[in-house]
């Protein structure tokens, strides 16, 4: 883990921009850090862009995807949420699974294998950490990510 702050997540979020914009969609960034925190960073980036990544492929033209991150305690919680498609209850419980896709056919076409979310998984299991799925409103999908920070 390296020591982390503001810097690291401004220059993500920059980067998210320039996707986002080149995509015609928005993207929002916010972080909420009193103080610095030792972070893996590599692998914090790599979480934090699957979901962005989905983020955008899962939502229309009109595509918003927000991002916030707020350090609480010992727990950095990140939300990316988006105003795309959604995800029916029935799939949330199987998203992070290994190549699971909820719509072949629809999905097809936005490539992809559906390995993405059980990587994502992966890394915040190494961190002891939780992720979850649930709806955005009044439109879309909300993941919610936990991880305990070290001292
Ligand atoms: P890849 O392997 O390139 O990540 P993928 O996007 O299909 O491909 P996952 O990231 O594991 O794989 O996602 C699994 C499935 O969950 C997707 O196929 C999609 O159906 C659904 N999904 C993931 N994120 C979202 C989202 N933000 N909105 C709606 N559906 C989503």
């Amino acid at each position: 883990p390296e020591e982390t702050g503001l810097p690291f997540f401004k220059s993500l979020f920059a980067n998210y921009e320039m996707l986002a914009e080149n995509a015609g969609k928005q993207f929002s960034g916010q972080v909420d850090l009193d103080e610095n925190i030792m972070l893996d960073q590599a692998l914090t980036k790599q979480l934090m862009t699957i979901l962005f990544d989905n983020a955008l492929k899962y939502t229309d033209d009109d595509g918003e995807v927000k991002i916030s991150v707020q350090k609480l305690n010992n727990q950095l919680n990140i939300i990316v949420s988006d105003n795309g498609e959604g995800i029916s209850d029935q799939d949330k419980k199987k998203v992070f699974d290994r190549f699971y896709r909820v719509d072949k056919a629809r999905t097809r076409q936005k490539g992809g294998l559906g390995l993405g979310l059980s990587l994502a998984k992966q890394i915040v299991d190494a961190y002891k950490g939780k992720v979850s799925v649930e709806d955005n409103h009044p439109k879309g999908t909300r993941f919610n990510i936990r991880l305990r920070l070290e001292k």
